[in-house]
C-alpha cells in the first residue's frame, strides 16, 4: 500500500511541465485512456505541448473508443516525445505501462494516477487513492486543482471512464458524490445517451456471436469457495479473433450476473498461448487478493492476472484457492 495521495506535488509539477506525455495501461479501457485524454486537453488548454500514449507496439485507439474526444493526442509508443513530466493513468504496476515502462523509470518527473489497490506507488510523485471509484475522478480533481474549466470534451472522457469502472454506476464503490460527479460532468451538455450506447450498447455482430458462444459454454461449480459458487468460461484466441478489450469485457459483464455465483471468471487466450484470468466478486471475497496472489491485481472486486499455457491447471488452481478460503 501507497502513503496518501499527494495532490499538490502532482499539481504543482504538472503547472511547471512545459511538455508532458500521458500513458494509460496496455489494452487501455475506458478509464484508462478517457483520463489521459481528458488531463492531456486540459493540459493543452494551459498551452503545454502534451501527448497520450499505449505502450503497445503499433499502438492504435480501438474502434469502440474512437468517439473519445482527444483522440488526435494519441500517438504510437514509437513516436512519444521526449517530455518534462510522464504521467502513468489507471496503470496498477509499471510493467503495465508496456514498451514505455523505461520511459516513465527514465523520467526526472513522473507522475502515477491511480485507484487500484495494489498500486505501490511506482512514480517520483504518487497520487494513489483506492477508495476512488476511477481513475477518471481523480482526473477530475487535479483538473480542478490546475483550475482549468471543465468542458464539454473534457466531461466526455471522464464520464466514459467514470461510467465505466462503476458499471454504470452499480459497483460498490459508487458513492453519492460519484453521482455527483456524473451530474457535475453531464451539465456540460454533452451527448449522454450516444455515448452510454456506444460504450455499453454497441458491438460488432461477430462480439455477440462470440458472447453467446462464450456463455453457452459456462461452467457453474456451486460446490467452491464453501458453496459460495464459482463460474467461469473460456475464450481461446481462436474465437476472440480481431475483437477488442470491450467485446471480453462484455464477456465477463454478463457472466457475473449469475446468481448461484459469488465469483466469475473468464480465461481469455493471448495469441501466444498464454492464458489470462479475468475475475469479478460480489460481496464475500476479494478476487484482488487472489489475483495478487497469482502475481496479478486490481480491485477488491474485479482483478486479473496471467497465468500458464495450461487452461485446466489454471482452473484447478483457482478452485483450489476458493476452497482453502483465499479472499475470504
Ligand atoms: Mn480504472
Amino acid at each position: 500500500m501507497t502513503s496518501a495521495p499527494d495532490w499538490s506535488g502532482a499539481v504543482s509539477a504538472l503547472r511547471h511541465a512545459d511538455s508532458v506525455l500521458l500513458i494509460a495501461h496496455v489494452t487501455p479501457d475506458p478509464d484508462a485512456l478517457g483520463s489521459a485524454l481528458a488531463l492531456g486537453m486540459a493540459l493543452r488548454s494551459l498551452g503545454k505541448t502534451v501527448a497520450v500514449s499505449v505502450g503497445e507496439s503499433g499502438f492504435r485507439v480501438p474502434e469502440s473508443m474512437n468517439f473519445l474526444p482527444g483522440i488526435e493526442l494519441v500517438v504510437s509508443p514509437e513516436n512519444v516525445p521526449l517530455s518534462d513530466v510522464v504521467v502513468s493513468c489507471d496503470t496498477a504496476s509499471v510493467h503495465r505501462l508496456g514498451v514505455l515502462a523505461d520511459v516513465l523509470t527514465n523520467a526526472p518527473v513522473s507522475i502515477v494516477i491511480d485507484h487500484h489497490a495494489s498500486n505501490a506507488g511506482f512514480g517520483t510523485i504518487n497520487v494513489v487513492d483506492p477508495s476512488s471509484p476511477a481513475t477518471a475522478e481523480m482526473v477530475l480533481k487535479i483538473i480542478d486543482l490546475l483550475d482549468v474549466d471543465l468542458d464539454h470534451d473534457i466531461a466526455t472522457a471522464l464520464y466514459a471512464g467514470l461510467a465505466t469502472d462503476t458499471g454504470s454506476f452499480k459497483y460498490r464503490g459508487t458513492t453519492s458524490d460519484t453521482l455527483r460527479t456524473a451530474a457535475r460532468l453531464f451539465d456540460t451538455g454533452f451527448d449522454h445517451s450516444t455515448i452510454a450506447r456506444l460504450l455499453f450498447d454497441d458491438e460488432p455482430f461477430s462480439s455477440v456471436q462470440m458472447l453467446g458462444e462464450a456463455m453457452s459454454n459456462a461452467v457453474l461449480r456451486t460446490d467452491v469457495a464453501d458453496g459460495l459458487g464459482l463460474v467461469y468460461t473460456f475464450i481461446s484466441s481462436q474465437a476472440r479473433g480481431h475483437l477488442d478489450e470491450l467485446s471480453m469485457e462484455r464477456v465477463i459483464d454478463n457472466l457475473r450476473r449469475t446468481h448461484e455465483a459469488e465469483v466469475a471468471c473468464v480465461f481469455k487466450q493471448s495469441d501466444d498461448g498464454v492464458w489470462k484470468a479475468s475475475l469479478r466478486s460480489k460481496s464475500a471475497i476479494s478476487v484482488g487478493q487472489i489475483a495478487t496472489s497469482f502475481g496479478g491485481g486490481g480491485h477488491k472486486f474485479a482483478a486479473g492476472y496471467t497465468g500458464s499455457t495450461d487452461a485446466t491447471e489454471m482452473v484447478e488452481r483457482l478452485i483450489d484457492a476458493l476452497d482453502s478460503g483465499a479472499g475470504a
